[in-house]
């Protein structure tokens, strides 16, 4: 009778945890320790659903009551849904017994806030230090920060967790009123300063004292839901660019919504989930963090949108023909890396290779660089580019039509505009 409670609750509480996709986890270096359970390694390995959440760690509320009512989320208080709430206990037995039977690497736990911020972030961080303490587990755990929890509560969360996370949810104040009126930004700006200035303090004084504890090893994240409210890529960006600069964030999420209500604030039921749109943004994200490249290279007041057809830097690149052909030979690693079709791995094996002699096309293909894209944009040694007189829309054109890529259907109808 008690296991069938705790499977109902597991079911209500994982299914109400889909809708956050910041699960995925890098950076942590945790080792086991003698008589400890679990490791995480570098880095945990992912395994997605069909409908592309991540599954490897138990991910999981805590529950799904909450007395907010975000009109976003399928937890608000207003919504007509099954509650369920998991004691502390229960979460670090279920963990364990999922750890032990090799389901998961590690747990994300999340909440919906129940009386208020402090008594929900006090759980979370017991659940975290039971496990630490008690069963000496030394799996991932990312656990999701309330906004207004004490400062002692983020602090005792950051020495048994990972990675903590306070989500944005909404890319823009404004839509934030819009759809949260009882949130403001600055609620959530305030513990991710904190987290920011702990993590930075504690890496200063493990440099002097290798005892200092760790303090939230693989950093903090966020996550931004795109798509319910009207902002254009541009704003998303702008938002993501920031937080990644003023508090040194690991990784921001796109989570495209999935429409689950009819509120008028909203994308009706039966609308698309933004997946293009998310899979985009993810593409941006590598290009400010990876590639060099500023975010209004990418998206700007002439362009706010991502072109949902092609990769994004493709779309700087046709928006930037000037700057083309490269040569590959003789070009520095930033303006190779920044060629559509070069990734920074094979930028990096160019510039390692040409030492050795002069390249040519059949060389960049045995470095794994497919010629469809690239030859629009390169030069090499016995190879001038394709069409470089030829119009951006053209040269567009041909690449897609040459493309296996999985929007193709998207492609197809649109070429009848040519
Ligand atoms: S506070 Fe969090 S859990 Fe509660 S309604 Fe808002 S988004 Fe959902």
């Amino acid at each position: 009778m008690a296991d069938d409670r705790i499977k109902e609750k597991l079911e209500i509480l994982a299914d109400a945890a889909k809708y956050d996709v910041s699960c995925s986890s890098s950076g942590s270096d945790r080792k086991n320790k003698k008589g400890g359970l679990g490791n995480t390694g570098a880095g945990i390995c992912h395994t997605y659903t069909e409908d592309g959440r991540c599954v490897s760690l138990l991910k999981i509320l805590l529950t799904n009551h909450c007395i907010f009512d975000c009109a976003y989320c399928v937890s608000r208080r207003s919504n007509d849904i099954k509650r369920a709430a998991f004691t502390v206990q229960e979460v670090v037995d279920l963990t364990i017994n999922f750890y032990r039977r090799n389901y998961i690497e590690g747990l994300f736990l999340s909440s919906g806030i129940f009386k208020n911020a402090d008594y929900t972030m006090e759980r979370l961080v017991l659940i975290a230090k039971k496990l630490r303490q008690e069963h000496n587990f030394n799996g991932y755990i990312h656990l999701k920060t309330i906004p207004g929890a004490s400062d002692d509560l983020l602090n005792e969360a950051g020495l048994y967790a990972d990675r903590l996370s306070v989500n944005l949810e909404i890319p823009t104040e404004t839509g934030l009123k819009l759809l949260a009126p009882e949130k403001n930004r600055k609620d959530m700006d305030v513990p991710m300063d904190y987290l920011k200035n702990q993590i930075i303090r504690t890496k200063e004084e493990k440099k002097i004292f290798r005892s200092t504890p760790k303090f939230a090893p693989a950093g903090q994240s966020t996550q931004m839901i795109i798509g319910a409210s009207g902002e254009s890529d541009m704003h998303i960006m702008k938002t993501a660019d920031h937080y990644y600069t003023e508090y040194n964030l690991k990784r921001v999420y796109y989570s495209g919504y999935i429409p689950i209500s009819n509120d008028k604030r909203l994308p009706g039921l039966g609308s698309d989930v933004p997946v293009i749109r998310e899979n985009r943004l993810y593409q941006s994200d590598w290009l400010l963090r990876f590639y060099g490249f500023k975010r209004d290279e990418i998206v700007n007041e002439r362009h706010p949108n991502l072109d949902l057809d092609i990769d994004p830097k493709l779309g700087w690149a046709l928006r930037n023909l000037d700057q083309f052909p490269v040569d590959i030979n003789r070009a520095p690693y930033e303006s190779i890396v920044r060629v559509p079709g070069i990734g920074v791995t094979s930028a990096k094996k160019i510039v390692a290779a040409r030492r050795f002699g002069a390249l040519r096309m059949e060389h960049l293909q045995k470095i794994g660089i497919s010629a469809n894209k690239v030859r629009y944009f390169i030069s090499c040694q016995g190879f001038v580019p394709l069409m470089s007189d030829r119009p951006a829309e053209m040269i567009k054109h041909y690449i897609l039509a040459a493309s296996h890529t999985k929007y193709k259907k998207v492609f197809n109808q649109q070429l009848t505009l040519f």
